[in-house]
Order: structure tokens, then C-alpha cells, then sequence
């Protein structure tokens, strides 16, 4: 499992800190497909960035730290900040934004799934040896072994995310980090990488972390979810709770805005901006764009704690009610 404890990071400017990820504390299971969802600008892939330990200056971590733990081929693990790097593949792996343009582009697949692989663990074979059983796990995935011999930019955008995806898959880590799997596909295709995300998660049973600014895409696939907003996480739960009864008041302005098949409803997005994160309000950072903000909420930061069992969020109404309620 993924462990997130009193994590704070920022990002040290010439004008200052810019604070991007503050005192978050989450855990996420194992066999679980975990969602990250917000808009753009809210800490999202500066979070998953810190989960994949690749924290290099500009980007600071100030408190905290992130712990891998789990077992694997019966040996059991731990990894914190700064080593969850040595085991890159092994146990934990990343599927970058618009990951179609990681690859080189003059360099063939084969070599590039070669070079990924870590040294001690093609030590007994030969190279055509190693690429037997990449040839053989990408049938297994439904995709030809033809592609190997391919340079990334003969292949389409979608055949190069479903390369990119059986690259980090293919030492069945124990965790692995998508961010913005479907951005720049088109809805066909989308739909497709989402199956075979899904379909591997289920194979391997491992954890799959997802961070998309496309609720949609955490309806389809996830079972839990974290919504952010300007650096913190002001909601987390069950999905299917999240999008039936959504409680924090801008979870429930952002499920609001989905449209819906079949309705003849204008729908509105949220009015306003999120804050500067060099720059946040005081108190509640969704003040200046809530309709039930008080004069509490401008002033007092709202803890995030447990208003259900299992249901977390972070804002001073759902607090009192939980202090009325017993
Ligand atoms: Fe709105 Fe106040 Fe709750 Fe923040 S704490 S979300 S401003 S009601």
C-alpha cells in the first residue's frame, strides 16, 4: 500500500514558496483502483510526482513522507521518500502525462522495453531471451509483438499509450501511477486504454493510482476517490458515493456540472477561479466560491476528518453537523 503521512511540499520561486501539497494524510489500499481528481492547477500531479518519489528542486518535500510497503514473490518490502526510486518498475511504476511523447521516437520499442528492464532481472537470459517474454506478455495484452520492431512514431497515439502501459506493467509491480491516461486520445480510444487499465489492475490485483482532471474517467474505472482542491484534499470516499451523494460543497458543484444522458438541462460550470497557490485566501481556500462560505470559513481552516464511515471532507458545515449529530 501507499502511504501519505503529514506530506507537505512547495515549490521554491525566486518570489517565494508556492506550498502545493499541504499536511495531506491518505492511505491507499492495496487492490484498489484509486482516483485523484480536481482541477488543473490543484496539486494532482505534483501529489503523484511525490508518490513516484521524483522530487527534484525546484520541488521540495517540507514535512512528511510517502511510504511503499506490500510483499511480493512472498519477500516483503518498505520504501519512504527518497528510496521508492531504487525499486522505479519493480514495485511501483508510472504511466506519465501524454506518456505518447516519452518515448524516443528514433529509437526502436524493443530496445526501449529492453533498456527498462532492470539489469538483475535479464541477468540469466540473452536479449533475445528477454524479448521472448515481452513478446509474449504483449500477446497476453492483445497487442502484436510486430510493434516491437516499430519506432514510436510509426505507431498511433493510442498504440504508443497501450506500448507505454505494457512497458510499466510489465514487472507486475505492486503499484502503478497513470497520470492523465486518456489526455490528447480520442473517445474510442480513450475508452479503450481505460479497459486495459482496468483489465490489468484486475490480472495483477495490484493498486492502480489515476489522476485525471475527467470525472468521467473516475466513474468509469475507479472505486475510490480523493477530490483536491488548491493543494489539499477536501473530500475522500467510495465513488459510487461521490458521484450519488456528494457532501463537501464543491464536490457537490463539481458533480453538479456533469452533464447528464437524456437531460435537457443547461449545466454550469463552477463560477470563479481557484486561488493562487502562492498566494491562498486565509481560513476555507473554496470561501471565495462557495454559496454557504461564513465569516468562519474566511478566517478558519476546516479539518478534514471522518463525516461517515468511510467518508472524509474537509468543511466547517459538515463538521457541525457531525458535532449535532453526536
Ligand atoms: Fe464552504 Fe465554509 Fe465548507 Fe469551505 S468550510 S466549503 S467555505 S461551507
Amino acid at each position: 500500500m501507499l502511504k501519505i503521512e503529514h506530506l507537505s511540499t512547495s515549490y521554491k520561486t525566486i518570489d517565494g514558496d508556492v506550498h502545493v501539497i499541504n499536511d495531506l494524510d491518505l492511505t491507499i489500499k492495496d487492490n484498489e483502483i484509486f482516483g485523484i481528481a480536481g482541477e488543473s492547477g490543484c496539486g494532482k500531479t505534483t501529489l503523484l510526482n511525490t508518490l513516484y518519489d521524483i522530487v527534484e528542486f525546484p520541488l521540495v518535500i517540507d514535512q512528511g513522507r510517502v511510504v511503499l510497503e506490500g510483499e511480493k514473490n512472498g519477500s516483503k518490502f518498505s520504501y519512504e521518500s527518497g528510496q521508492i526510486r531504487k525499486t522505479w518498475w519493480n514495485n511501483i511504476s508510472y504511466v506519465p502525462q501524454a506518456a505518447q511523447s516519452v518515448l524516443n521516437p528514433i529509437v526502436r520499442l524493443k530496445k526501449q522495453f529492453v533498456d527498462s528492464i532492470p539489469k538483475e532481472d535479464r541477468k540469466n537470459e540473452t536479449e533475445a531471451q528477454t524479448l521472448e517474454r515481452v513478446a509474449n506478455y504483449l500477446k497476453e495484452l492483445s497487442l502484436s509483438p510486430d510493434v516491437l520492431e516499430a519506432y514510436p512514431f510509426q505507431l498511433s497515439g493510442g498504440m504508443r499509450q497501450r506500448a507505454i502501459i505494457a512497458l510499466a506493467t510489465f514487472m507486475s509491480p505492486n503499484v502503478v501511477l497513470a497520470d492523465e491516461p486518456t489526455t490528447a486520445l480520442d473517445v474510442v480510444v480513450q475508452k479503450g486504454i481505460l479497459m486495459m487499465l482496468m483489465r490489468l489492475q484486475k490480472q495483477l490485483k495490484n493498486t492502480l493510482v489515476i489522476v485525471s482532471h475527467d470525472m468521467g474517467v473516475h466513474y468509469q474505472v475507479t472505486n475510490r476517490m480523493a477530490i483536491m482542491y488548491s493543494g489539499s484534499v477536501v473530500e475522500l470516499g467510495n465513488t459510487e458515493d461521490i458521484f450519488g451523494d456528494p457532501i463537501h460543497p464543491y464536490t457537490t458543484m463539481l458533480v453538479g456540472a456533469l452533464p447528464r444522458v437524456g437531460e435537457d438541462i443547461q449545466r454550469v460550470g463552477i463560477p470563479g477561479r481557484p486561488p493562487a497557490l502562492k498566494d491562498p485566501p486565509p481560513g476555507c481556500r473554496f470561501a471565495p466560491r462557495c454559496p454557504h462560505a461564513t465569516d468562519r470559513c474566511r478566517k478558519e481552516v476546516p479539518a478534514f476528518r471522518e463525516v461517515r464511515p468511510g467518508r472524509f471532507a474537509a468543511c466547517h458545515l459538515l463538521n457541525e453537523e457531525v458535532k449535532a449529530n453526536g
